[in-house]
């Protein structure tokens, strides 16, 4: 038993140390009220303070898992099988009437490449233009005319080589393609390189270039070398447009065309042979 002081104010904190230590064992034995003797001999109960709260535990559900369980199949993606041209064919129906960059609100037809399925060299140009988004094929206007010519100049038909564009809708004022429209629309190229397995890829101008090589940097110093550029090599050479606002280019043109057969082997065709 502690010998309390009639005042509890005037504990000392040994002694409410020890008060605190009983009150506690009292509890634990399920007493809860205190008579403290007052002064005049009478008991008065003491309000021991009652316990604090505990939180309740309650029950929840176990929480959800933050992201959705990783299904258990796997899933394999397969590559695209059947002949070149089915899968030319099938690039071009994910293509469909296609509104995936702002070039689509002004084209009349989507140019999206033509010539030998299983051509050995494939050509890149920039963006269709007038000629070519009123016909939906690539190069028929001059510049395409010209570029007949530097195919025949290499001893081939126009219908032996793959032509293909950046850009498969024409830019307003035949304009330079916006990096977004590049962007969204050479994936469908680069599949169509897939598809067609060329030996060689011929990049016409600097936008074919550019996002051929996945470089910005001058034509110039891209030209009169192979490149490794998506599976296959990769010369680079100036554009038909070009040539034909700068004829005295044309030379150099033919180089690089000359490195092209070179690299694959062909013989020039005879002169005179047509
Ligand atoms: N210029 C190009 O870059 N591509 C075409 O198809 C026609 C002109």
């Amino acid at each position: 038993m502690i010998e309390l002081p009639t005042n509890p104010g005037i504990l000392s904190p040994e002694q409410k140390k020890q008060l605190a230590a009983w009150v506690g064992y009292y509890r634990d034995l399920g007493v809860y009220d205190f008579y403290q003797r007052a002064g005049d001999g009478t008991q008065a109960v003491i309000d021991t303070p009652p316990e604090p709260e505990l939180p309740r535990a309650t029950l929840r559900p176990p929480p959800e898992p933050e992201f959705a369980a990783v299904p258990e199949t796997i899933v394999h993606i397969t590559p695209p099988v059947g002949s070149a041209a089915d899968i030319l064919y099938s690039i071009r129906e994910d293509l469909g009437d296609c509104t995936r960059c702002p070039l689509s609100q002004t084209r009349k037809k989507i140019v999206f490449g033509d010539g030998d399925p299983n051509a050995q060299l494939f050509f890149v140009g920039e963006g269709p233009g007038a000629d070519e988004d009123e016909q939906g094929l690539p190069f028929v206007g001059r510049a395409g005319q010209l570029l007949n010519n530097m195919i025949a100049a290499m001893g081939l038909r126009r219908d032996q080589v793959y032509i293909a564009n950046i850009v498969k809708c024409r830019p307003p004022q035949n304009r330079v393609p916006e990096p977004i429209e590049a962007n969204t629309c050479t994936p469908f190229l680069l599949r169509q390189i897939a598809a067609v397995k060329p030996r060689m890829l011929v990049a016409l101008g600097a936008t074919a270039a550019t996002y051929l090589t996945g470089t910005k940097r001058a034509l110039n110093s891209l030209r009169g070398q192979v490149h490794a550029a998506h599976g296959t090599n990769l010369v680079v050479t100036y554009h038909p447009a070009y040539l034909l606002r700068d004829p005295r280019q044309k030379g150099e043109a033919w180089k690089d065309l000359q490195l092209v057969m070179q690299h694959l082997g062909m013989k020039p065709p005879k002169a005179g042979a047509s």
